[in-house]
């Protein structure tokens, strides 16, 4: 029986952590500014666990909170005085919204330069057309820990079970453009067990506690797990633990690409910070 190595998303993102907050001492101050509309729990967790981040590597955050019933308008009003505000080098509206907001107007709405999440057409955009710019932090930290382990990508089969534009889509881009050869997958895909059990790379992100289980994992693959399910036995992913015995190369939940997004959202601030200060050339019309 083989038990996959772990790919240790922890240790990465400290040592990334490290080294953003040498480039930001270098840069000298750098903003980021969060959106959070409503009181959710879980996007109250998240933002909470950015703040504690960006604090730790020196980035100025600022914890915009507005009541539930916002209006899109005021929201918008907001966001227009962030993309005005010079302190400001990355703006990140957390999602979901209250349903009386217009999400894509949202989106639409945060100047691309400083857009964090990588969710505006146009980062998306560059993102489809193989030239990635400010691209989201989850799928940015999945290459970054496959990169880590010197997963081979290039002539692999990939496998990417969801298909949102945070995760499941920047991530089959990301991976099409390591060379590998890509399938998406998602709630209406009809027979999944066929479409996992040849996938030498296996990306999870459908937020279905026990989705994957070891059956439907190839002997030898590389295993993604993205999930985040609140669950009376804690926090589990989208995969069966049990496929460690199966995979050669597996991430944990918690501790596998959970602290690789958040090391990589600071990544994407340090980014966005020389887009906006001419050190990177951000593509223009
Ligand atoms: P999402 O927007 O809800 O998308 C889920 C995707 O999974 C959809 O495309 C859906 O298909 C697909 N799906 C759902 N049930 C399925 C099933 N039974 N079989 C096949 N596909 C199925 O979620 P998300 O924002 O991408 O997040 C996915 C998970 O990752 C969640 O657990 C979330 O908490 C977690 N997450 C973790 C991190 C992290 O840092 N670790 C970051 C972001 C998200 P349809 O499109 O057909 O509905």
């Amino acid at each position: 029986m083989c038990v996959a190595t772990i790919l240790d998303g922890k240790a990465l993102a400290e040592r990334i952590r490290a080294e953003v907050k040498t480039e930001i001492a270098e840069i000298g101050e750098l903003g980021l500014a969060t959106v959070l509309v409503g009181d959710d729990p879980a996007s109250d967790i998240y933002i909470r666990r950015k703040h504690d981040a960006a604090k730790e590597v020196g980035i100025v955050s600022a914890d915009i909170r507005l009541p539930v019933e916002t209006s899109e308008e005021e929201l918008l009003d907001q966001l227009a005085e962030l993309n005005a505000d010079e302190a400001v080098d990355g703006i990140l509206v957390q999602l979901p919204l209250p349903e009386q907001i217009d999400e894509a107007r949202v989106i639409r709405a945060v100047d691309p330069t400083k857009d964090v999440d990588g969710l505006h057409p146009f980062n998306a955009g560059q993102l489809y057309l193989g030239r990635p710019t400010l691209v989201p932090a989850t799928p940015v930290g999945i290459l970054a820990l496959l990169a880590e382990y010197e997963i081979p990508l290039v002539g692999a089969r990939a496998v990417v079970i969801g298909r949102s534009d945070i995760v499941g889509k920047p991530v089959a881009h990301l991976l099409l453009q390591e060379h590998a050869t890509v399938t998406i997958c998602h709630s209406r895909t009809s027979d999944l067990a066929r479409e996992t059990i040849v996938a030498d790379v296996l990306v999870v992100a459908a937020g279905q506690p026990a989705l994957v289980t070891a059956d439907m994992v190839k002997a030898g693959a590389t295993v993604v797990d993205v999930g985040m399910n609140r669950t009376d036995a804690g926090l589990v992913g989208d995969v069966d633990p049990d496929a460690m015995e199966v995979a050669a190369f597996m991430t944990p939940v918690p501790g596998g690409v959970g602290p690789m997004t958040i090391a990589s959202l600071l990544r994407n601030t340090v980014r966005a910070a020389r887009f906006r200060s001419g050190a990177l050339a951000f593509p223009r019309a």
